[in-house]
């Protein structure tokens, strides 16, 4: 199949050839022929699968017909950076449209967006939270929308925001297509879709297993030899660009520490940071300026940056779908990917579980060269913060000292120039 087939104004067509998409993912040709005839969707497919241009494309050609600067496309994403991929993609790929779009998410001055807004947009992506501020302020107004699309519902489900969504589908005309876009099918979102969408068609892309352009392994390890373990994994494999998840924002923002004092030109990605810091964390990977990126899970899902070549679980994530969405982020669009988590002997549990839903045995690997017995300091130096007695005596800004004092008893390690080695000539398979 190819989008010409798909009839799509000339100016969207324009669009998706600057995007370089010429064949359409499966969710893509499976999705669109109803969406554009304007049909409810329900769509269970894992980002990566190139949903998001499965909505976005029939948007842009049903407004296309009468540009009236009204807002008449609502997309609600659970994050910030998913709202600001997806308001950039309705942007990119509906450039010769002249259709106008705006992305509205808390933590960030919402005057601009107001004027935004008064301006005339036809597209709004939107986190819950804030989109109920414009709507309670009256600086939005939903009464001509005509196309609603919750997407990745299951994270929102996670996330708290249900009541939310409810609210604002309150302020929204009945009569109207609906998209909902859900890796998962918990019960709450079977009950949400069952309330918001009129006999829709349903379309499953192998959600539950990871990209099959994704090579993943586990890395058995003790916990206190992790951090050895993924610096000497960065100095042997061939990355151009690496995201590292870890399960605690202190330890993304330590790890993202440790990587930039050994040379690397790294970044950490978690919730502590403002919203300008995220964005700006997020654009630089993006853009090669850091090449590596050290992320909670608010990194985990929808963030698409095309060029991942390794996901390296610091942490194991708390469920199998979680470990999908985050190996999910390299070998995306038919890209080749490595996916490595580290996992320790308290981490079988979740191993079987990852295994029992993948359906399959996860090879485990063991880097050859590496010292897995090394014993656990005493005090795990990189680790640790400084005791509580001086901890509490310290103000603000001895604190930032204090935790640089830290990080200067951290060994001199060797600097991360030599990247690009074959990974295939030090790491041993240990079988499936
Ligand atoms: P998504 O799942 O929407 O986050 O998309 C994942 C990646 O696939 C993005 O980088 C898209 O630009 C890319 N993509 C989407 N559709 C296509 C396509 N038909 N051909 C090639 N790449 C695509």
């Amino acid at each position: 199949m190819e989008f010409t087939e798909f009839d799509l104004d000339s100016t969207i067509m324009a669009g998706v050839s600057n995007a370089g998409y010429v064949t359409p993912t499966p969710i893509q040709a499976q999705a669109m022929p109803h969406a554009l005839k304007g049909r409810d969707v329900m769509g269970l497919a894992q980002t990566g699968t190139g949903k998001t241009a499965a909505f976005v494309l029939p948007i842009l050609n049903r407004l296309i017909k009468s540009r009236n600067r009204r807002v008449r496309a609502l997309i609600i994403a659970p994050t910030r950076e998913l709202a600001e991929q997806t308001r950039e993609a309705a942007r990119s790929l509906g450039k010769k449209t002249g259709l106008r779009s705006v992305s509205v998410y808390g933590g960030v001055n919402i005057k601009p967006q107001i004027q935004k807004i008064r301006s005339g947009v036809e597209i709004v992506v939107a986190c819950p939270g804030r989109l109920l501020d414009h709507i309670g302020q009256a600086t939005i107004s939903l009464k001509h929308l005509e196309v609603l699309v919750l997407d990745e519902a299951d994270r929102m489900l996670d996330m708290g925001f249900l009541p939310d969504i409810r609210k604002i589908i309150k302020h929204i005309p009945s009569k109207r297509q609906t998209m909902l876009f859900s890796a998962t099918m918990p019960d709450d979102i079977r009950k949400l879709a069952n309330d918001v969408l009129k006999d829709p068609v349903t379309i499953q892309i192998d959600h539950k297993k990871p990209l099959n352009t994704v090579a993943h392994a586990l890395f058995p390890v003790r916990q206190h030899l992790k951090t050895g373990l993924l610096r000497a994994l960065l100095r042997d494999i061939n990355s151009e660009s690496v995201l590292v998840f870890t399960r605690t924002k202190h330890r993304a923002k330590r790890v993202g520490l440790m990587l930039q004092k050994d040379g690397y030109s790294a970044a950490s990605l978690q919730g502590n940071l403002s919203q300008a810091r995220r964005q700006e964390a997020l654009d630089g990977f993006r853009a090669g300026k850091y090449q590596i990126l050290v992320a909670t899970d608010i990194a985990a899902r929808g963030i698409d940056v095309s060029c991942i070549s390794h996901v390296i679980n610091y942490d194991i994530p708390d469920t199998a779908d979680a470990y999908t969405h985050r190996i999910g982020r390299t070998g995306r669009a038919a890209k080749n990917g490595d996916a490595f988590t580290f996992v320790t002997d308290e981490d079988k549990d979740m191993v079987l579980s990852i295994e029992r839903v993948l359906k399959e045995k996860v090879e485990r690997r063991t880097l050859e060269g590496f010292d897995y017995n090394k014993p656990k300091p005493s005090r795990n130096i990189e680790f640790s913060r400084p005791p509580r007695a001086r901890q509490a005596k310290r103000t603000n800004s001895s604190k930032k000292a204090s935790s640089a004092r830290v990080w200067t008893k951290v060994p001199a390690a060797k600097r991360g120039a030599n990247v690009r080695k074959s990974f295939s000539r030090v790491v041993r398979t240990s079988g499936k």
